[in-house]
């Protein structure tokens, strides 16, 4: 028997059904018309927006980035709950456009930008991330071009990286950002060529659980920032301290401690070196601010026992849930949170195989896990499922589709 991962809060049941945002889902999938079905909670969204803004200083904006989960109407709800939005490509920032976000909001990291996609960020005032010395002298080329003055940051790649950080993203060599000790040349030149200066971005890490690795990355960033600031000489408008905060998929992980987050960043916001006293602050999550409010939905097409084990046969899998599958970045493969959903509560009474409807034999949602008796009809839920899902996984391998998703 292996156990499954913690639930997170705020997953009910109505006469035995799982209910999200207080709707049981035998309904939602009838109104959605089918299964595979991803659910996204507002009350999560909200919930978790709520937490943040109480736990971290007042002087800290949050922005949402757009990749960990791009549909629309999360876009939408999203919108006047952060300060601004993080995007990574042009499709991104037509979705943000979409939803009638103010592209003054609107950031843009990404490591390979192409001359389209800076004309459309640069056209509407989006303020580039630049990533190196090539692609902002392109934005700088195109700026003059279109007669504008293109917004620019510089995304820095520092000689740290977040300790405990499920995928590192600074420290030695890296595709993304400039390094560090370059940065304050490129600065001062595109300042010189007439670019608006933005100010810095540094992602050191994501999906971290642990608040002291949280904490130290922060202290550094401030650091740095200050220290680039004051080499740079033209005072720093803004400063993209990263995020990274995780959430617990597994047996045994722990939330962040997000209170001990935002006292210690309070702490450090209070005594901040003259040259950030006049700083915007902000903190991009995505994972965070996403991943617990989404609920993956998938019918048990088959039951069938081999070699005496039970196999629950779904209609979903990998080409929409990857990273539940154990193949987006894992070594080894653990159960996320999971559940009979049309039985929801239940004590388990067998060991069951939940596994997806692909012709591989890595298409696996839930190994030798304790469920309660589920037959042909029922449904599973797979939680966590509100980042990095839909659109984080080969949705036209095998030639299944997408899933449908909607917002409740
Ligand atoms: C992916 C990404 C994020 C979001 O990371 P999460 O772990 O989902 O919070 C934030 N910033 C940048 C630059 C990214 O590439």
């Amino acid at each position: 028997m292996k156990p499954v991962g913690p639930i997170p809060a705020g997953y009910a049941a109505i006469d035995g059904d799982l209910a999200i945002g207080g709707r049981r889902v035998s309904e939602l999938v009838a109104e959605a018309g089918r299964t595979p079905l991803f659910v996204y909670s507002r009350s999560h969204l909200d919930a978790r927006v709520a937490e943040l803004r109480a736990a971290l200083p007042k002087r800290i904006g949050l922005n949402y980035a757009v990749k960990a989960n791009p549909h629309l109407a999360v876009i939408g709800h999203m919108a006047p709950l952060v300060d601004g939005f993080d995007i990574a490509s042009s499709g991104e920032l037509g979705l943000c456009v979409a939803v009638g976000i103010d592209p003054e909001r609107i950031s843009f990291a990404g490591p390979g930008k192409r001359d389209d996609e800076l004309e459309a960020a640069i056209a509407v005032g989006v303020t580039l991330n630049c990533e190196s010395e090539g692609e902002a002298a392109r934005a700088l080329a195109i700026g003059q071009r279109l007669g504008k003055r293109p917004r620019i940051a510089i995304r820095v790649n520092p000689s740290f990286t977040m300790t405990g950080s499920g995928m590192k993203m600074g420290g030695g060599a890296k595709q993304f950002g400039v390094d560090a000790e370059r940065v304050p040349a490129l600065a001062r030149a595109m300042i010189a060529q007439g670019a608006e200066w933005r100010g810095l971005h540094i992602f050191t890490g994501s999906q971290t659980l642990s608040a002291d690795a949280i904490i130290e990355a922060q202290g550094k960033v401030l650091d740095l920032a200050a220290e680039l600031a004051e080499v740079i000489g033209h005072g720093l408008p803004k400063l993209n301290m990263g995020g990274g905060l995780g959430i617990p998929y597994f047996p045994g992980d722990i939330p962040v401690d997000l209170p001990r987050v935002g006292a210690a960043l309070a702490e450090r916001v209070a005594h901040l070196p003259p040259v950030l006293a006049d700083t915007e602050l902000c903190m991009e999550l995505g994972r965070y601010l996403v991943g617990e409010a989404g609920v993956y939905l998938t019918r048990i097409i088959d039951r069938k026992v081999s070699h005496g084990v039970t196999y629950l046969i779904t209609d979903g899998g990998l080409h929409h849930q990857l990273a539940a599958s154990g193949n987006f970045g894992t070594v080894v493969r653990r159960n996320y949170p999971s559940a009979i959903a049309t039985c929801y509560g239940a004590e388990p009474t067998e060991e069951v195989n939940i596994v997806g409807c692909l012709c591989t034999p890595l298409d696996r949602l839930a190994d030798n896990a304790a469920m309660p008796h589920a037959e042909v009809g029922d449904m599973v839920a797979v939680f966590c499922a509100g980042a990095y899902g839909a659109t984080a996984s080969p949705s036209a391998f095998l030639g299944h589709g997408p899933a449908a998703e909607i917002l409740v």
